[in-house]
């Protein structure tokens, strides 16, 4: 049984397909690299306008995407992510934040949710892990950027305890862990491995290897299931990607197997009223 939470939709796009069954109304998903305008090191559908990319092509390409979800530019959100932990209720008063100019982006956000149809959360990302949220009870919906630091920070976590206070049970919460550097090519150092250590103390299996002296393979994803389950959300609730952004050369970009010199891809959430 394939359990791959998104499937290949238009050239551009992983559309997220889990939900179908809880709302028609979800559009959801992860982009790729390819179907875009921009060149080298940014071919080509880069969506990140904070790289150095050429702006008018990242705004072309930006549009393309809008296209194919059939929601216009006017109704994004984006943010300035900070590798934080800083969540905002997205409402209308954000509509087409940071979507052509990155200074005009929502400030110092990694994660962004809302209870309004026909906003779309967008977050940038070039192998940090895509979290994706959603309470079909309160047709609440949102999204966060979990790099190492962001996950160690929890801030998967801290989306579902925001919700909580809501009234919103962790068990009506579903969320999907999208593609990002899997354990297979990521390697961090004690440095890194101590924040996961503080973080899970003894209650959980540490999702890393030693593999030599003060290096160790680190699975994001994995970190961030184990963060979600100890928020409260149920096991069969959580769904995890298998796509690897370094391993899938021809679908991602990977700022690791890139040295820092590459596009971004972005991860959408929307409610479109019917
Ligand atoms: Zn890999």
């Amino acid at each position: 049984m394939n359990l791959e939470p998104f499937i290949k939709g238009q050239e551009q796009v992983l559309e997220l397909t889990a939900w179908r069954h809880l709302s028609d109304q979800i559009a959801a998903g992860f982009t790729t690299r390819n179907g875009g305008e921009s060149q080298h090191p940014f071919d080509s559908f880069n969506l990140g306008l904070h790289v150095t990319d050429d702006a008018k092509k990242v705004n072309k390409n930006r549009e393309t995407l809008s296209e194919i979800l059939g929601f216009p530019t006017s109704n994004w959100v984006c943010s300035e992510q900070t590798h934080d932990n800083k969540i905002v209720k997205v409402t209308r008063e954000h509509l087409g934040a940071g979507v052509y100019e990155y200074e005009q982006s929502i400030k110092d956000t990694d994660g962004l949710y809302t209870d309004e149809k026909n906003i779309l959360l967008t977050l940038c990302y070039a192998d940090c892990v895509p979290l994706f949220f959603y309470s079909p009870e309160k047709e609440r919906i949102g999204i966060a950027h979990a790099g190492w630091k962001g996950s160690v920070k929890d801030v998967g976590g801290k989306m579902v305890r925001t919700w909580c206070k809501d009234g919103i049970e962790p068990n009506e919460i579903y969320a999907v862990i999208g593609p990002a550097i899997g354990k297979c090519c990521y390697v961090v150092d004690d440095y890194v491995k101590n924040f996961v250590d503080n973080l899970l103390k003894e209650d959980f299996l540490h999702p890393y290897d030693q593999v030599s002296e003060n290096q160790y393979s680190l699975d994001l994803k994995q970190l961030n299931y184990v963060l979600l389950l100890k928020a409260g959300l149920s096991k069969e609730n959580i769904k995890v990607s298998s796509y690897c952004t370094s391993c899938e050369e021809n679908l991602f970009f990977s700022h690791r197997r890139d040295k820092g010199k590459t596009g971004r891809m972005m991860n959408f959430i929307g409610l479109k009223e019917v």
